[in-house]
């Protein structure tokens, strides 16, 4: 019998999967991890069952404490799924220019959700802040603190990096990922480059967002906004980002990104959401770059179910120029 027993049990172990289109065009292997397959349907499921492994084990998270956090939305899920099976209230600050979706998702799983008008990192009242102090002022409670707790990191240094590795028999090539908090790109990008230097590592960073110029030139500087993705994008340099062994970068539209996101729907099925546009849009160029015959593995980190008022709306994208040819 092979017997999967509990939520943090099923996380992690998901497939890698051909995107066909990709491929085929390239002439490389352009491989997604299905991320959206894990059990509250996010890669962020390995960072909030690390992160909370973690706080048991240090003894700061003692039975019936409160897990506190300040999300965009997949890691809230997560803790919330593992909160519950563990008998921790969760408590998640939420930015308000996110999808009403995920809202609605984390209340539906029993979180507390306090949604906080969306401020800069550098403001007192920025919602990760918000989270920060919350779980300070409580005798049983603590901060999941995603960015900057590098269990995060652990977690795909740990599990996604060697799946990775196993699962193409040794043979990646290049490992593209966008980056919210730089758990996953850091911690598989460290793994893949132990086991072989010569893997190429490239962040894909969206518009709006200062990690391209960071890799690029060594400096922090915001691009040209707004983007509509989720999850992704950072004015800064986070500890889970520090020192990753990160190669190159490459910027991709919203544009490209809605346009690869509904062709790979109507022409194989596929329902992703905008960060994993983001990764496919890179992944391909990166393939180009290299030229045929490499393996080109990115994340497919959540499916379109989220992004049905934003991503999946039409009129939204006809107001911001996004309709999809
Ligand atoms: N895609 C989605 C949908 C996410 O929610 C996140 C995390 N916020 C990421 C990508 C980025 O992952 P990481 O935080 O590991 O950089």
């Amino acid at each position: 019998m092979d017997i999967t027993r509990s939520f943090a049990d099923a996380v992690g172990n998901t497939p890698l999967i051909r995107i066909n289109t990709l491929s085929d065009e390239t002439g490389c292997e352009i491989l997604g991890k299905a991320e959206f397959m894990n059990p509250g349907g996010s890669v962020k499921d390995r960072a909030a069952l690390w992160i909370i492994r973690e706080h048991e084990r240090s003894g700061a998270l003692r039975p019936g404490g409160v897990v506190v956090e300040g999300t965009a939305g997949n890691t809230g899920i997560g803790l919330a799924h593992i909160c519950n099976a563990r008998g921790y209230p969760c408590v998640i600050y939420m930015p308000d220019n996110q999808s009403p979706e995920k809202v609605e998702i984390l209340k539906t799983l029993g979180a507390e959700v306090r949604v906080r008008p969306m401020v800069p990192y550098r403001d007192d009242n920025n919602y990760q802040k918000k989270a920060g102090r919350y779980a300070a002022s409580l005798d049983n409670g603590v901060w999941a603190n995603q960015f900057d707790n590098v269990a995060n990191r652990l977690a795909h240094y740990e599990s996604t990096g060697p799946e990775i590795w196993q699962q193409t028999d040794g043979g990646v090539d290049a490992f593209v990922s966008s980056v919210g908090t730089g758990g996953t790109l850091a911690g598989v990008s460290e793994f893949l480059k132990e086991k072989n230097a010569a893997v190429r590592t490239v962040l894909a960073d969206c518009m709006g967002s200062a990690l391209y110029s960071y890799v690029k030139t060594g400096e922090a500087t915001m691009s040209q906004g707004p983007s509509i993705t989720e999850g992704i994008g950072n004015s800064r340099v986070t500890d889970n980002l520090k020192g990753a062994p990160v190669d190159d970068a490459v910027q991709v539209t919203d544009r490209d990104m809605v346009q690869l996101v509904y062709r790979l729907l109507r022409d194989e099925g596929w329902f992703f959401g905008s960060s994993t546009g983001i990764n496919l849009c890179a992944a391909a160029m990166v393939a180009r770059e290299m030229g045929p015959g490499h393996t080109v593995v990115t994340m497919l980190c959540d499916d379109g179910s989220k992004y049905r008022s934003r991503l999946f709306n039409a009129e939204f994208l006809a107001e911001r120029g996004l309709s999809p040819d």
